[in-house]
């Protein structure tokens, strides 16, 4: 009567570690479901906060081509900066081409609805401008305040310059000798554009992109589909995150607007390049 007792015992540890071995493959299993799971968690959070801190990811390689085929303008890329040079020439008809190499085909006198406007003495003549930018522009971790002179480049090879005249004065004492597409020459000959370039929101949209800032994030026309954006629409750079026609996923840019400070705010919102002149 031996024999069964023992063969019972025998079944009962067999049981007993099949058992076991279901718990420690089970909780096993559960552990490796786990380990799939996180990364996909952890990833999906990273992506968000890409998204919110904006950023790092971006990429104005692809809208490059607006500089193409334009006499007055040429790029290149090297590593993560592109380096712009540009003649400054206006390719549209300006008073300021008065008596000028260029008179016979652009000069043209004042046709714009100002009834305050008058020439200041200064004539447009070639500039010899280098504006690196960077190719993936990010979010400045401290602030630059826009310098005199060139801030960025139109999508013309026309230079911006910030909301300030000379000695960081309000711009009204300038805006009367603003052209007919807004633009003037300062004693060096060098036009620009200080508020919205019209030539550039005639020909391509009030809604399109009109060039880049020094800091590489792009400038937009005072539109955003049929809604006109003003200053306080916008934050303290005179931007906003969103995404745009060129970049639908969206990306931080300026926005040009009827009101004072017109492109530029209180800054650089990323890190500019460098402009030599
Ligand atoms: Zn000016
Ligand atoms: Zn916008």
């Amino acid at each position: 009567m031996k024999l069964p007792v023992q063969r019972f015992k025998k079944l009962k540890s067999s049981i007993f570690i099949a058992c076991l071995f279901c718990v420690i493959s089970c909780s096993t299993n559960a552990q490796s479901d786990d380990n799939i799971e996180d990364p996909i968690e952890e990833e999906e959070i990273i992506e968000e906060e890409t998204e919110e801190t904006t950023d790092a990811k971006y990429d104005i390689s692809s809208i490059l081509a607006i500089y193409d085929n334009l006499s007055s303008v040429s790029y290149s890329i090297s590593g993560t900066t592109v380096t712009f040079t540009t003649s400054n020439l206006p390719n549209h008809k300006s008073p300021y081409y008065k008596d000028t190499e260029w008179h016979d085909d652009l000069y043209e006198d004042y046709t714009g609805s100002n009834s305050s406007f008058r020439l200041n003495p200064n004539r447009i003549d070639e500039q010899d401008i280098t504006l690196s930018i960077p190719l993936h522009p990010k979010k400045a971790t401290s602030l630059t305040q826009t310098p005199m002179g060139p801030i960025g480049i139109s999508r013309n090879g026309v230079v911006f310059f910030n909301q300030y005249a000379a000695g960081r004065a309000d711009l009204d004492g300038e805006i009367n000798s603003f052209d007919q597409f807004l633009g003037h020459p300062t004693g060096t000959s060098m036009y620009h554009y200080h508020i919205e370039p019209t030539f550039l929101t005639d020909t391509f949209g009030e809604d399109a992109l009109l060039g880049l800032l020094s800091d590489g994030f792009p400038v937009y026309g005072p539109k955003e589909g049929n809604e006109t954006i003003t200053s306080s629409d916008l934050d303290e750079y005179h931007g906003h995150f969103g995404a745009t026609k060129e970049f639908p996923k969206g990306i931080y840019h300026y926005h040009v607007t009827a009101d004072a400070p017109y492109i530029n705010g209180d800054g650089f919102y990323g890190t500019p390049g460098t402009v030599a002149r």
